[in-house]
């Protein structure tokens, strides 16, 4: 059934504060069944988490897999479409709230093995949702999201190109980031004003040092990327004051270059400096 009809079937309008653009695309929803299941058979996956199933236009796909799936979404007005929907099938499991506010690392904890998180995201919080999942203490073996084609390109661009910034930094210190095939207006209903594309996550295995150097780095991020054109050796000397070896002393020593932009540094430096502090600097 088309999502317009299931709509006028449970007698709601679409909510665009809750992104609630359905996906109304075959090719789409063959598309991303097509990379669960083979990440399924290649990582062993033995539970799948979907955010924002909507009217259940991937989680009827999901469910093909026959793994475990739980399903988080904040609209209640979808209950009674998608309690039936998952009454189908014995591995379903609705979660129903808003992703953002679920203890997630105490689900992640109970799931069997090696786990998978997807959704077709809304454009509302899909930023968040993303940093989120990647933070998560078990981490999941891939992840596949559908979101903006700009957020895509930004999550998964290189330094020292137009989409780089803060989120490509904030991503990619904890996953492998890829940006997957784009969907026109037209596979969603109602039609968004933007294209979206897919993005395919890989955690990084990282050891308990690792990740709190990184956690490190991504501070000194979160200071220093609103000014990511200057020079980055000015903007840390600025912002984040430091005792002990100075600032040019650390760029001396780590090989860095002193001119160097935020929005062309290596992600290795950023975590070479954040290794040469102690504990983040109170931002001036
Ligand atoms: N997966 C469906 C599809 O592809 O047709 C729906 C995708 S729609 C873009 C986004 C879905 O996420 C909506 O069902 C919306 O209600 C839900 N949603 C929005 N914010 C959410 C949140 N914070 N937590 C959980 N679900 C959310």
């Amino acid at each position: 059934m088309k999502a317009k009809q299931i709509l006028a079937e449970i007698g709601i309008e679409p909510k665009k504060s809750l992104g609630q653009n359905f996906c109304v695309d075959e090719n789409l929803s063959g598309c991303v069944f097509d990379f669960l299941k083979t990440e399924v058979e290649k990582n062993n996956i033995e539970e799948i988490w979907e955010i924002g199933p909507g009217l259940g236009a991937l989680s009827e796909k999901i469910f093909e897999l026959k793994l475990p799936t739980r399903l988080f979404e904040i609209d209640q007005r979808l209950k009674s479409h998608l309690e039936k929907l998952c009454s189908g099938f014995s591995g379903a499991e609705l979660h129903w709230g808003d992703f953002l506010e679920v203890d997630a690392d105490a689900l992640s904890e109970k799931t069997r093995g090696n786990f998978l998180i997807c959704g077709n995201l809304p454009y509302s919080c899909g930023t968040a949702i993303i940093r989120k999942a990647i933070a998560l203490k078990k981490k999941p073996a891939k992840m596949l999201f559908l979101l903006q084609r700009e957020v895509s390109k930004k999550a998964s661009a290189k330094p020292a190109t137009d989409d780089y910034g803060f989120l490509s930094a904030a991503v990619q210190l904890f996953a492998e980031a890829k940006s997957g095939a784009t969907f026109s207006q037209g596979s969603f209903y109602p039609n968004p004003k933007v294209l979206s594309s897919l993005l395919e996550l890989t955690p990084l295995k990282l050891n308990s040092e690792e990740i709190r150097v990184r956690e490190k780095a991504l501070n000194i991020a979160s200071v220093t990327f609103s000014q990511r054109r200057k020079a980055s050796l000015s903007v840390l000397k600025k912002n984040l004051p430091i005792s002990g070896e100075s600032w040019e002393d650390k760029f001396e020593r780590l090989k860095i270059p002193a001119n160097i932009r935020f929005e062309a540094m290596p992600l290795e430096l950023l975590i070479k400096l954040a290794e040469s502090i102690e504990c983040i600097p109170e931002k001036k």
